[in-house]
């Protein structure tokens, strides 16, 4: 084979991630998943791992986010063009099978390139919108998430199988596949075709697939602390779809699960490593899939693009090398306390008038404002807060305060923008006492405004659904303590009093305890404590100082590293 890349002869770890957020305004990630890959491969090219990492073009986007005069969101599809982003297409093609006919699978190629003497990492952006495929097949690759089962599943054929050919036909030498989340665990099926015994040397009834090598080879993340967030597919639908370059479907039952095609089942049959996202998330995962080994690698954040260019600034002065070693903010304490402030006030002023140009909205610099944005979902309950509106009027006019609210639901998620809804009736219901703004379209750009401009970070999710949750530690680098449920990373993260507050106990599902202890918290121990500048800055130095020195893509990528990839 032609060497397509010079440098495609280094053996590398290949990512596999069905989005990822490489710049806020390219539309190829709709959330916490897309931005866990994206700042995992950063930091893989920042401490010279050779990786490639593989993904959807999704050239319309997941949806760009506007908000109707009732509160009802409004999705807009997000185009991009590769070309205008510099991209470059891949020397390269290669093609599936789906419904019988020959769908052709094209790339682009994204660099991202290492600081501090990294090295440069390519991210393949599969692409089927190419002339010599039907209309149908041209569409597989343009929408992420949208779409229904079928619809689905063909992109997941793309992903695991074509990805997989593509790097191949490319002339990369791959010694490690590392699934991020289930979407891709189909390559797992191209593995076993690839490194199949030949019939010859078979002995009757005795199986081609060589499971331990496949096995020896694969690394599985998953995120999914409930059976219902995993991706499930029905074997009739699945027999319509493949064709004969796929496996028997009596053996894909034994290593998918005999009801429905679950990929979550198929990557941990097929992976040698197979970790949850926070310790907690491991141990759940255990519960639910006792005869798997799980281990926990949680995540982290990318530092760099996390800190405010005001606070990074300052650890620059102060703490040099804490880019490549984040483990120096431990020594926050060197930095003086004004200067921290004078770094805070600063992002907090740039995003108040983020706010004052898509609300109309000016706030008060003086008061100790609140941030929630995540994706609108059920579970990550965005209206607890709201729960007792007397009791929140009641603390607001005595030690008041505002709040800034952002995110977005998915578009087949009926509960998730009737919360987008009920929120903008609560922002009415209150305005007379309490200020709150909600920011339409949510992004990663929006999402450093945020965290590094509020004083508090607030994340209330239901246990123990909140596998990891990120926000909450993009905060901590910018000096923002969280007030959240003990759940995902908060449970590793919470110091009481030192790196900010837990919600409720540790038991699952006590909602009327959390809305208790929410209140109480707030009224009497954070608003409180803002007012005492003193603690407030001790409290902001305890962030930095145990939360972002580890809580970063970092120290979670060198433990991908020597556990997981055993490089
Ligand atoms: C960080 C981020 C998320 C994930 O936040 P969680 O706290 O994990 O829910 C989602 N969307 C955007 C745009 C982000 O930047």
């Amino acid at each position: 084979m032609i060497m397509l890349h010079e440098s495609n002869g280094i053996p590398r770890v290949a990512y596999f991630s069905m989005e990822i957020a490489l710049d806020h305004d390219i539309s190829t990630y709709s959330g916490g998943l897309g931005v866990l890959a994206g700042d995992t491969l950063r930091s893989a090219a920042d401490v010279g791992l050779h990786m490639v990492a593989v993904t959807l073009i999704s050239r319309a986007g997941y949806f760009y986010q506007q908000i109707g005069a009732d509160g009802n969101q409004i999705e807009i599809p997000q185009f991009w063009n590769p070309e205008q982003r510099g991209l470059r297409a891949c020397p390269a093609k290669v093609s599936v099978n789906i419904e019988g006919r020959t769908v052709w699978i094209g790339g682009w190629e994204y660099k991202i390139r290492g600081q501090g003497g990294g090295t440069e990492l390519p991210v393949i952006l599969l692409d089927t919108d190419l002339p010599e495929n039907a209309p149908e097949d041209r569409e597989l690759s343009l929408y992420l998430y949208g779409g229904d089962a079928t619809y689905r599943f063909k992109q997941e054929m793309i992903l695991g199988i074509g990805g997989t050919r593509l790097l191949q036909a490319l002339g990369f030498h791959i010694n490690k596949y590392h699934m991020n989340e289930g979407h891709s665990a189909l390559l797992t099926i191209e593995l076993l075709q690839r490194y199949a015994y030949s019939y010859r040397d078979l002995r009757p009834g005795e199986s081609a697939f060589n499971l331990p090598l496949v096995r020896s080879k694969c690394i599985f993340t998953t995120h999914t602390p409930v059976e219902a967030g995993q991706d499930k597919f029905d074997y009739n639908m699945v027999q319509q779809v493949v064709r004969e370059d796929f496996i028997d479907i009596a053996e894909l039952k034994k290593l998918a699960g005999e009801d429905c095609l679950n990929m979550t089942r198929l990557a941990l049959n097929l992976s040698e490593y197979i970790n949850g996202v926070a310790k907690a998330h491991a141990v759940v995962s255990r519960q639910m899939f006792p005869s798997y080994r799980v281990h926990a690698i949680t995540n982290g954040v990318y530092s760099q693009k996390w800190a405010s260019p005001q606070m990074a600034a300052l650890y620059d002065q102060f703490l040099p090398g804490w880019r490549h070693e984040p483990e120096q903010l431990q020594r926050i304490d060197q930095i003086d306390k004004e200067k921290i402030l004078e770094a805070h006030h600063q992002a907090k002023t740039i995003l108040f008038d983020l706010v004052q140009k898509l609300t109309g909205k000016t706030l008060d610099l003086s008061l100790p404002t609140i941030g929630f944005a995540r994706r609108m979902t059920a579970y990550k309950r965005p209206d607890l807060l709201f729960s007792d509106r007397k009791r929140l009027r009641a603390i607001a006019k005595k030690q008041p305060f505002q709040l800034i609210l952002a995110g977005k639901a998915h578009p087949s998620d009926y509960r998730g923008k009737e919360l987008i809804s009920e929120l903008h009736r609560f922002i009415q219901e209150l305005a007379d006492d309490l200020t709150i703004v909600y920011l339409p379209g949510y992004d990663t750009q929006m999402s450093l405004s945020l965290v590094s401009g509020v004083d508090i970070w607030l994340n209330t999710p239901l246990r123990p659904m909140e596998a990891s949750g990120t926000s909450g530690m993009k905060a901590a680098f910018n000096g923002v303590p969280s007030l959240s449920v003990l759940d995902g990373w908060w449970l590793e993260g919470c110091q009481e009093g030192v790196t900010g507050w837990a919600v409720g106990g540790v038991e699952v599902g006590n909602e009327a305890e959390d809305i208790a202890d929410l209140y109480h918290k707030l009224e009497h121990v954070v608003l409180p404590a803002y007012a005492d500048s003193q603690q407030w800055i001790q409290l902001m130095r305890g962030a930095i100082g145990h939360n972002a020195s580890v809580f970063n893509t970092h120290r979670m990528i060198r433990r991908y590293a020597s556990e997981a990839y055993k490089l």
